[in-house]
């Protein structure tokens, strides 16, 4: 599709006319559903029901792109149930599956790619890249974590706890999904309105399952996600401190 469309640039990601190229017709609907979109068979005519309580831009376009990939990738058949934009976690292949397609399409690694080969790391590449490919940050973020070469790690939190983590390929700790969040991690703080928005050290051991971090840092840059009541934090190991956590290699 990108291809097709000669996407060289952000501005030529035009999520309307590919949906239109691939068959697809949007439905603007004031129903709430419990999904935020979702793809609907009209004869030999496919549409994308894009719910009217999506209230960013960012998201409605993650969400028409996330059911052309559906729809492209021929998953219908399988959708027996409502789509439900599952997140990393969420153990649902097809869904993971569109939301891979709709990274790509919305976010194509050509363009993104070297934008994420940066030290030092913090948010505001992501805010960059949500800022020009016109998607949220959480969802820019991702992109950023999957595409870069440092040692990073994206944490979702919410009442709480970690819900999900995504990480690049030489993050190599694991965080557990359900993982309480330590009063020493910068999201913490976020979560009960203490916003500091800069990259900050913080323990490695407020992130990382250790007993003893030696006195070991990584780097916290954390942003509170108002809508859904979130916080979204990029972690980053530093080269000249990974060697302090070989363990985990
Ligand atoms: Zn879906």
């Amino acid at each position: 599709m990108l291809r097709d469309f000669g996407v060289e640039a952000p501005e030529h990601i035009v999520i309307e006319a590919m949906a239109d190229a691939a068959g697809a017709e949007i439905v603007e609907s004031a129903d709430r559903f419990s999904a935020t979109a979702r793809l609907v068979r009209v004869n030999d005519r496919a549409a994308i029901r894009v719910s009217a309580s999506i209230a960013t831009e960012g998201a409605r376009r993650f969400s028409i792109a996330h059911e052309l990939g559906h729809l492209v990738l021929g998953h219908e058949e399988s959708l027996a149930s409502l789509c439900t934009l599952a997140l990393p976690g969420g153990g649902a292949d097809l869904e993971n599956e569109a939301n891979a397609f709709a990274a790509e399409l919305l976010m194509p690694e050509a363009l993104v790619r070297r934008r994420c080969e940066v030290s030092p790391v913090d948010l505001e590449i992501a805010r960059g890249i949500a800022r020009d490919f016109r998607v949220s940050l959480l969802a820019a973020a991702r992109r950023f974590v999957e595409l870069t070469s440092e040692r990073c790690a994206l944490a979702y939190a919410r009442g709480g706890a970690v819900r999900w983590v995504a990480r690049s390929a030489t993050f190599a700790p694991d965080i557990a999904a359900g993982r309480r969040l330590d009063p020493d991690s910068i999201a913490h703080d976020v979560l009960r309105g203490k916003v500091d928005d800069r990259p900050q050290d913080v323990p490695a051991s407020s992130w990382l399952d250790m007993s003893d971090d030696g006195g070991t840092e990584i780097v916290e840059h954390a942003a509170p996600i108002p809508e859904v009541g979130a916080v979204a934090s990029l972690l980053w190991i530093p080269e000249r401190r990974a060697a302090a956590l070989r363990c985990f290699d």
